[in-house]
């Protein structure tokens, strides 16, 4: 028996949290002791020698998967966080470069963060002759500007600029295009959804240059651990064969992976200790304990209410141990962000509590333990927040779950499920209507619109075009006969300068702060009302301010900081109508229908709520007229009379509701999203359908494929809905179950029973045989 095994810093704080149960599960990660493979000798000799020179001397097995991937076709790899991935598509890159003077290449960032650490990556392998990397972005210089276009051969940006300075811009980077060699897409998993459908029309307008000018550049990307990546890789690009390198080479520590949850305070209402109470205490002790580690909170004011509560801990007891933890903020430079790596790295820090956005891009390595506080939106960004521990053999990774559905659906009731479960797929339609037309016009006016760009831009790009002929937007060119093309009706227009990547449509209201005038960003104008209206307190990048006003005939929204310790929820009546049906299933006993809808919404009022805990602080009215957007929804229609068997007829539409609730709350298990992306309504009668109906919808105009995916995994999702609400304590409902924090109808009518007996109503129908159509 091992009798002087290393105690480690977390024993003390485990034995604790299982004698009282506050842990919920734990697992034992095995080590791997990695697979390795030598450097290939095909490979450039001065790039050998420039690894060798950096200390490399061999390379993970899927390194070199992935570089002879790379040399035969697009590439996608996933392997977890720490694994060495950007050596996976910097090795053919830099190959590429020492072999051919003249070749070209673009890494895509989605932050400057990233860029950075990247650029610095690539200017570690010494190879300065041969790589010449630059970063192009909004805080290049007019100078440099025109000299990365002449000198870099790698350049490094983010969609955004690709899309609104270098693609409309092509002719003055021709020679870059003509050259472009290899094109690196990192962080692949965060082009998803609204932003996702947009970089990936970015992505088919760049081919679609680079064979303009006779180039057809090697892709590859790299993903954290998604449930589709070839799939992703497909759809982003538009290109088809991906292989995939998921097999990790890299070695890994012993990890144990803990789930913790706050101790309940009052069995009833189901309320817990605050989930930042919490972590302050175990973040604390680990200090005490002498390890070394990092808390993910979901924003700025958790980081900031989070360090102060360790640092008094600390203070309390061990005043000198309180100076060892720091809040890591986003939009430190890289001066900063190296100083605060190089502290952490010789122990001057012991803890650092940053947001879980991937602005970090901070390149600390692994630390001894990671504390994720309250679930991160998804398994995928969980995992990889994980990988940051383990360090000298061992490692510490906890999840702390908070009160929301999804935190407690796992936590209390489905841990094992949780630790296995698959991750989520990353979704996104590049065809979303709005999103879709505007791309080709950016296309139209980086080049005319002929029949080879089918190969692009998709076989239905004609059709669209033909609308936007109609619209008054593009005007036929004719050529010979059955050849014409499309350009713009207005040739001086700039139509990339009108698209946002992060925005689904085109109106939106700008969002400026009066303290500075400094514009924080922009929110669709579909959402301003209930996101911007006066008195809202809106959340950017995690902190806080308050809408002073909403001046709807200029489309702004007038913001100052807030340090209140109250949130407004929006109160709205919602209207539906459906427009066209695309897809119908009969399942469940319902008719399930996906299709496109027309959402009408009216904001009556909003309402304060205590942060702490949630307490109602008074409703306040709002004057503002009804807006609607356009968007793709499922929606099933329920029997009437089977119904009000199971639900008595007061209860039916806060049973409906609670169901509609429980649904939205679990949808991103199946389809990476925000349940802030979805909306819902639910009704015991529609004018259309004529019978209870209950409406999921894609929350930004257009859609992006959302309830598409909910549609075709429909069972799974009243499965889970199901799980979530009988597995919950409460006595009538809570925000762990069927209470929403974004309720247009604040959460009036809810019957957590009806809805458990609705959702058990359709799932006993699962097991039925298919019914046979009457002839
Ligand atoms: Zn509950
Ligand atoms: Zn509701």
């Amino acid at each position: 028996m091992p009798v002087d095994r290393r105690r480690e810093p977390w024993s003390a704080l485990l034995d604790a949290g299982r004698a009282d149960g506050r842990l919920v599960r734990e697992e034992r990660r095995g080590a791997a002791a990695g697979s390795f493979s030598p450097l290939p000798a095909e490979l450039h000799p001065k790039l050998l020698e420039g690894l060798r020179r950096i200390g490399v001397e061999r390379l993970y097995a899927h390194q070199e998967q992935a570089l002879r991937a790379a040399w035969d076709g697009p590439t996608i790899v996933t392997t977890g966080t720490a694994s060495g991935k950007s050596m996976c598509f910097n090795l053919p890159t830099l190959d590429v470069l020492c072999r051919d003077r003249r070749a070209r290449a673009l890494y895509l960032y989605p932050t400057k963060a990233l860029a950075q650490d990247q650029a610095r990556a690539l200017a570690s392998f010494g190879l300065s002759e041969a790589v010449r990397p630059s970063i192009y972005d909004g805080d290049t210089s007019r100078e440099e500007r025109a000299q990365i276009r002449r000198g870099a051969n790698v350049v490094l940006t983010n969609p955004d600029m690709l899309h609104v300075g270098i693609l409309p811009n092509h002719a003055a980077w021709a020679d870059f295009f003509a050259n472009l060699a290899v094109v690196v897409v990192d962080e692949a998993h965060v082009y998803r959804g609204v932003f996702g459908s947009h970089v990936a029309n970015v992505l088919r307008r760049l081919r679609r240059i680079a064979a303009a000018y006779g180039t057809e550049p090697r892709l590859m990307l790299a993903s954290a651990t998604i449930a589709n990546p070839v799939e992703l890789a497909e759809r982003l690009t538009g290109l088809e064969g991906f292989a995939l390198i998921d097999d990790d080479g890299s070695p890994r520590p012993e990890r144990k992976v803990a789930i913790w949850n706050p101790p309940l305070t009052d069995e009833a209402s189901g309320a817990r200790r605050s989930a930042l109470g919490e972590a302050a205490e175990l973040l604390a002790q680990l200090v005490r304990e002498g390890a070394r580690a990092i808390c993910f909170m979901k924003s700025r004011k958790g980081v900031e209410v989070m360090s102060r509560l360790v640092t008094e801990d600390l203070a309390a007891k061990d005043p000198e141990l309180a100076a060892l933890v720091a809040p890591y903020r986003a939009g430190y430079t890289a001066q900063q962000r190296r100083e605060l790596e190089q502290r952490l790295a010789g122990g001057e820090l012991r803890a650092i509590v940053t947001t879980d956005a991937l602005e970090l891009g901070i390149d600390i390595g692994r630390l001894d333990a990671a504390i994720v506080v309250t679930f991160p939106g998804t398994v995928a960004s969980l995992r990889q927040m994980w990988g940051r521990a383990g360090r000298r053999g061992r490692g510490l990774a906890v999840y702390l779950a908070g009160e929301d559905a999804l935190d407690q659906f796992f936590c209390r009731r489905h841990p094992e499920e949780f630790l296995d479960r698959p991750v989520e797929s990353a979704i996104l339609d590049h065809e979303s209507p709005l999103i879709y037309r505007r791309h080709l016009l950016c296309a139209a006016h980086e080049g005319p619109l002929s029949r080879a760009d089918a190969e692009f831009l998709g076989p239905r790009w004609e059709a669209a075009a033909e609308q936007l002929e109609s619209a008054g937007e593009l005007r036929r060119r004719a050529a010979t006969v059955g050849a014409e093309t499309f350009v713009l009706r207005r040739p001086g227009g700039y139509p990339a300068a009108d698209v946002s990547l992060r925005s689904a449509s085109p109106e939106s209201f700008a969002i400026v702060d009066v303290s500075s005038g400094e514009l924080l960003g922009s929110t669709e104008s579909a959402r301003a009302h209930s996101t911007v209206h006066e008195g809202a307190v809106y959340m950017h990048l995690g902190r806080s301010y308050e809408v002073r006003e909403l001046d709807l005939g200029r489309r702004r929204a007038m913001v100052s900081p807030f340090s209140g310790d109250w949130y407004t929820q929006p109160k709205r009546t919602t209207d539906t109508e459906i427009v066209r049906l695309l897809d119908r299933r009969e399942t469940l006993g319902v008719t399930l229908s996906f299709g496109e809808v027309s959402v009408t919404e009216t904001v009556l009022a909003y309402q304060r709520r205590r942060l702490a805990d949630h307490s109602q602080l008074g409703l306040l009215a709002l004057d503002l007229p009804p807006t609607s957007f356009q968007t793709q929804a499922l929606w099933f229609e329920l029997d009437a009379t089977a119904l009000t068997e199971r639900v008595s007829i007061e209860r039916l539409l806060g049973s409906l509701h609670a169901t509609e609730h429980a649904q939205i709350a679990v949808l991103p298990l199946i389809a990476m999203c925000d349940r802030w992306d979805i909306g819902g309504l639910s009704t015991n009668y529609h004018p259309q359908t004529g019978v209870p109906t209950i409406f999921i919808y894609d929350g930004h105009p257009g859609g992006v494929g959302i309830t598409r995916t909910a549609f075709a995994r429909f069972e799974e999702l009243c499965e889970d809905a199901r799980r979530l609400i009988a597995g919950c304590p409460c006595a009538s409902g809570c925000p762990s179950c069927v209470q929403s924090p974004k309720c247009g109808n604040l959460n009036e009518p809810l019957s957590k029973a009806g809805a458990l007996l609705v959702l058990e109503g359709l799932l006993s129908r699962a097991a039925e045989p298919e019914t046979v159509p009457a002839l």
